[in-house]
């Protein structure tokens, strides 16, 4: 699918000698993975060429990874290739310096509301952008190297995105695609404890979660954590963001929602949302955000602002179970 894109894309990686690759604000599993990812096989298939992943952002449950190149000089960034990825509009890039190169390419999975770039690869039915950059691995598989490292990345940001191969993106082609990884030697075990195991005092965190959550009486659970508690338990913005996760499998809750309160004191609030069955991101596009079907971003900047999106989500979760049936 969409070949003569990715030929494209190829053939740019192949005419530049220096290749600068980029992506979103506040890194997740994917957006690390797949950056990580295609800079690993440029090198290998390329070795001649300078390939950069300059950013400076990670998250601390992702530090496994690994930290990424140093800054260079500015006249580095002319003469070069940008490739971004998993970034669906120019200001979430995180390294802003993408700017100063000759030529952008985006590869993403969102939805594309705000198209950029000299050449645009968007696919938004994949369920990461990590399967993508797979994807144009197997499809020039005779002329680019995957070593396991490569793998490694890969596999993290598919795992993560698609929670743990859950999500409704995933296809057979997901599927596929990450035997293809598997096959090259991922630690998975390594993995998987590196994503998964969790610090004494986080546990004691979601048990205040279950205890505060609140649910709307159509089926939106939330929880909102402000900066004091944040401060109680110790936790990072990171920790208290990822609490989205304790609400994702209560019967009935087809919409959860966790609104995090910036430490920074700025006033804002960082929403997280998710759903299952029924669509979320128009809900965050009405709120600074916008994101994937079940699961957005967005901001607020008030109590009142937190309480209308809440009852935004409520009515939505109200229409959806009038009209649907098979939810659960
Ligand atoms: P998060 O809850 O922040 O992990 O966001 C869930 C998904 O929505 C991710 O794929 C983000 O890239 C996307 N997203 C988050 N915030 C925004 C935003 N302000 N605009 C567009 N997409 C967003």
């Amino acid at each position: 699918m969409n070949r003569e894109i990715k030929e494209k894309i190829l053939n740019k990686i192949k005419e530049y000698d220096r290749i600068f690759i980029f992506r979103h604000l506040r890194p997740d599993g994917d957006c690390m993975g797949a950056s990580k990812g295609l800079k690993e096989i440029i090198k290998e298939s390329f070795p001649e060429k300078q390939v950069y992943l300059i950013d400076g952002q990670t998250s601390e449950y992702l530090a496994f990874l690994g930290e990424d190149d140093r800054e260079v000089a500015d006249d580095y960034y002319a003469d070069s290739l940008a490739i971004v990825v998993d970034t669906g509009n120019m200001e979430r890039i995180s390294n802003q310096k993408f700017r100063l190169c000759e030529e952008v390419i985006k590869i993403d999975h969102h939805i594309d509301r705000t198209p950029y770039g000299d050449i645009s690869w968007v696919e938004d039915w994949r369920s990461s952008l990590c399967e993508m950059i797979v994807d144009f691995y197997n499809t020039f598989s005779d002329e680019l190297k995957l070593s396991s490292a490569a793998a490694y990345y890969l596999y993290t940001g598919m795992v993560t995105d698609s929670g743990r191969f859950r999500y409704s993106g995933v296809s057979g082609e997901t599927m596929r695609l990450a035997g293809l990884l598997l096959d090259k030697g991922v630690d998975t075990e390594n993995l998987y404890a590196n994503l998964y195991l969790d610090d004494w005092d986080n546990f004691k965190f979601k048990a205040y979660l279950y205890d505060t959550m609140k649910r709307t009486e159509n089926g939106v659970a939330y929880v909102y954590i402000d900066a004091e508690t944040q401060k109680r338990f110790n936790l990072s913005f990171e920790t208290a963001s990822a609490s989205v996760s304790a609400m994702d499998s209560i019967k009935g809750c087809l919409c959860w929602l966790a609104f995090i309160e910036n430490p920074s004191n700025d006033g804002s609030i960082r929403v997280r949302l998710r759903s299952r069955f029924m669509e979320i991101n128009t809900l965050a596009e009405q709120y600074n955000g916008g994101g994937h079907a079940n699961a957005s971003g967005a901001t607020v900047y008030s109590m009142e602002e937190m309480e209308a999106l809440i009852s935004g989500a409520d009515a939505m979760v109200k229409e959806y179970k009038e009209n649907n049936r098979g939810w659960l």
